[in-house]
């Protein structure tokens, strides 16, 4: 079976988000989609929002398909979440999945820094879709150079939608651009309040 995972720090989950995640739906077409919010991203200071809160936040990611759960593994763990760590519960928990990882190109381009990144492209197929109009020929080069380390890595065809959540966190985007679940609950919990409006 096919497992896709879709991790990040959805603080908030955008429309950026829900078009990875499609595209690589699309390309993948996976049996079970696993998201996963991270606990303590490492690569940043820390989440604005509480863990609880973007968990439920995710669920505005089941519309994207029928078999879909989002997971709290992550945010049960101490310390810092990793996706090599990640991998290797999920590898345990689903011993038969052929484990796939979507991410956006911004992932893709630092790859190697990512905590024990070798053996994450042992342990999954990247699926990478572009967050940046125009940033293909990165991309492609990125890609063979992670298949020249025995990578294997799919880059998902879709047009960039250019959003992210520091700038809704600013109030740099527009709202629409959040799903309306996403847009209910940053109200009901007055999140990002200073920038929103
Ligand atoms: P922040 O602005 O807080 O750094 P972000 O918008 O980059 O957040 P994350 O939660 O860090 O969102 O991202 C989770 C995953 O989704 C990453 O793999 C990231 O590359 C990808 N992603 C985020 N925004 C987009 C987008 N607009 N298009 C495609 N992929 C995206």
């Amino acid at each position: 079976m096919k497992l896709l995972l879709f991790g990040g720090t959805f603080d908030p989950p955008h429309l950026g988000h829900i078009h990875n995640l499609e595209a690589a739906i699309r390309a993948v077409n996976p049996d079970l989609v696993v998201v996963m919010p991270a606990g303590i991203p490492p690569h940043k200071a820390a989440a604005h929002t509480s863990g609880e809160i973007r968990l439920e936040m995710c669920r505005c990611f089941r519309e994207c398909f029928p078999n879909l759960v989002v997971s709290r593994w992550e945010l049960d763990q101490e310390g810092k979440s990793y996706s090599i760590h990640t991998l290797e519960h999920l590898a345990q928990e689903y011993p038969k999945a052929e484990i796939y990882m979507a991410v956006g190109s911004d992932m893709l381009l630092t790859f190697t820094q990512w905590h024990r990144w070798k053996e994450i492209l042992q342990r999954a197929t990247l699926v990478c879709t572009s967050r940046q109009a125009g940033d293909d020929p990165q991309l492609i080069q990125a890609a063979r150079a992670l298949e020249g380390e025995g990578g294997k890595v799919i880059l998902a065809p879709a047009s960039a939608l250019e959003v992210s959540s520091t700038q809704i966190r600013q109030g740099k985007a527009k709202p629409e651009l959040l799903p309306p679940l996403v847009q209910e609950l940053v109200e009901k919990y007055h999140l990002y309040q200073e920038n929103f409006s």
